[in-house]
């Protein structure tokens, strides 16, 4: 057969699939065009109409191995699931601010029929159909209309479909597919594999996701898997929590409270050798000895879910399963007799709206791992996290003699800028030498370690209300942040260059005794001191809260107690639970 032949055949072939499904095609990208344009999910939105063109391609490719009358039933199935997917997601939208979540499906899937009839009655009014979601309905009508009466197509319309459309789209989709490869393959992972953000091999991570879940469709699937991931979280943890055991509790320390800190880049410290005085409170406290500073400190994550849960879990890196096999600190302290309360300024129990990250778990927002964790906690969270005082005041009332107080600051997160309030703008642009930065970069820089100076301020506010009492404190963030050192940027990556690593991973964290504490606990005041420039990392936290209570439990391994004479000083500090950040540390500079 001629070669032109076989391109023809080719050609004829590759049609196919918008020749035989061709109303589908048309209806289904207008409306995949409708959800990308009106709902704001990101600004990318060109690249999302790129990806959408092969992605419907392939679906109507599919369509055309299907025998011909079952083929007709599919599409009319998939057109409606597609309708009623994308006009609940843009319904959404419009009524509450933010697309499908997978908090908002979690309370839909346990939502009454009473329930579900009250919301519809609130939440459906007819003014909607004034907004996009009028624009779906409209096109679903039309949709119809012409599936049951194809005649009502003008003809001109569907020859120059025919004609011209078609072959115009069939050119266009092999570069469309090209230009959108490194997202499909990221979304295959996470989408079709099921697999998170924390399993995906390396490279796929070091690829900046342009469009992520750019449908409605795409948001519905990925927010089914994360509530089937916090249904088995919770089964696991369930059944971790119940095997928890406390043999005797001596209270050595009737009252420990933990400040975990939020994107803190140790190296922007003057407590750690930064130039500028960004920590002048703790500084002060350092010299005067009631506060004792590690030198050496990492988190196996630079995400805040994962550090969190591994530093709550009593699971550390290392040891056999998941973090869900093991019980949670929190649980181990209120089986022991503590009152455990949580003040964060980033989680509460079931967030009305989180306009945020879809990826945020459960850990701290379900209100059945929270009922099992902490006996009180805030209800709201603030702007600045100096508010969190006030919540601590209010929830006084119910301390007991025993108590683990947890404050959970919004710190630094990223924007720096929105972290400080007024009269705290101290570091401006003009102190930093950096002519490789431009004045706007600077400005950002100064943002950061301003938000690093409120925060000082905001831990002095909570040692003050501290300082009378018995009681040991512990700071650390969950994490580090870059914040252009040895670069021109800031935020997180998951680069793994020594650079990238020392911004993120290696995190400040002190212990402070209160005067009354430290007569009373000289052996725990010296431990901490011999301590100090020891290689601990964040997830071994719980063994050495549960160190100070004098909790005896099977759980808690002296090996991973900084404080004990038999803490394992040599154990692998695994960042991502795969790179030996010592290992790291030492193959890079050498
Ligand atoms: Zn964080």
């Amino acid at each position: 057969m001629p070669m032109r032949n076989v391109i023809i055949r080719l050609w004829s072939v590759a049609l196919r699939p918008l020749e035989v499904n061709g109303r589908f095609f048309v209806f289904m990208g207008l409306l995949g065009t409708l959800c990308i344009v009106f709902e704001p999910w990101d600004s990318l939105r060109p690249l999302s109409l790129i990806e959408l063109l092969p992605d419907l391609y392939i679906v109507c490719a599919l369509l055309c191995v299907l025998p011909h009358k079952a083929r007709g039933v599919v599409r009319w199935l998939l057109s409606t699931v597609a309708y009623i997917v994308c006009l609940l997601d843009c319904f959404l939208f419009v009524r509450t601010g933010a697309p499908m979540q997978s908090s908002v499906l979690r309370a839909m899937l346990a939502t009454t029929p009473s329930e579900a009839s009250e919301a519809l009655h609130a939440y459906v009014v007819p003014s909607v159909l004034l907004s996009p979601v009028g624009l779906i309905v409209v096109l679903a009508i039309l949709h119809v209309l012409l599936t049951l009466r194809p005649s009502l197509c003008p003809t001109w319309v569907s020859r120059f479909c025919r004609r011209w459309g078609a072959p115009l789209l069939l050119a266009c989709i092999p570069l469309c597919f090209v230009a959108s490869f490194t997202n499909r393959h990221y979304m295959f992972h996470r989408l079709l594999l099921a697999q998170r953000d924390t399993e995906l091999p390396q490279h796929i991570m070091d690829v900046t996701i342009k469009t992520g879940y750019y449908t409605p469709l795409h948001r519905l699937w990925h927010c089914w898997l994360e509530v089937r991931h916090d249904g088995q979280t919770l089964d696991a943890l369930a059944s971790s929590v119940s095997m928890a055991q406390v043999d005797s509790c001596s209270y050595t320390s009737p009252n420990i409270v933990l400040i975990v800190g939020e994107s803190l880049n140790r190296h922007h410290l003057s407590l750690y050798g930064y130039p500028l005085k960004t920590c002048p409170y703790t500084e002060t406290l350092a010299k005067d000895s009631g506060l004792i500073v590690l030198t050496d400190v990492v988190t196996p994550w630079n995400y805040t879910t994962e550090a969190l849960e591994h530093m709550f879990s009593l699971y550390s890196f290392g040891d056999k399963g998941f973090w869900t096999d093991y019980p949670l600190v929190t649980t181990l302290f209120r089986r022991a007799g503590y009152h455990v309360q949580f003040i964060s300024n980033q989680y509460v129990v079931n967030p009305p709206k989180n306009t945020g990250s879809l990826l945020d778990t459960g850990l701290f927002v379900d209100s059945t791992l929270s009922s099992i964790q902490f006996d009180r906690r805030n209800a709201t969270t603030h702007t600045y996290d100096e508010a969190l005082l006030q919540d601590y005041d209010s929830l006084s009332q119910w301390r007991t003699e025993k108590n683990l107080t947890i404050f959970h600051l919004i710190g630094q997160h990223i924007e720096f800028g929105d972290r400080v309030p007024d009269g705290w703008h101290r570091f401006k642009a003009t102190d930093y030498h950096r002519p490789d930065l431009t004045e706007s970069q600077r400005n950002i820089l100064a943002d950061y370690d301003n938000a690093t100076l409120y925060g000082d301020y905001v831990v002095s506010r909570i040692l003050d209300r501290l300082k009378d009492e018995n009681v040991v404190v512990i700071f650390l963030p969950d994490h580090g942040e870059r914040s252009f050192d040895g670069c021109q940027t800031y935020g997180r990556s998951n680069s793994m260059a020594l650079n990238d690593v020392q911004q993120q991973y290696e995190i400040p964290m002190w212990l402070w005794m209160s005067k009354s504490y430290r007569q009373t606990h000289s052996d725990i005041y010296n431990a901490i001191k011999r301590a100090k420039d020891l290689p601990f990392m964040s997830d071994r936290l719980p063994h050495l809260l549960i160190g100070l209570a004098g909790i005896q439990s099977p759980d808690y391994k002296p090996s991973h107690d900084l404080l004990h004479v038999q803490y394992n000083a040599r154990q692998a500090r695994r960042l991502r639970g795969e790179y030996d950040y010592d290992s790291l540390c030492t193959t890079t500079t050498q």
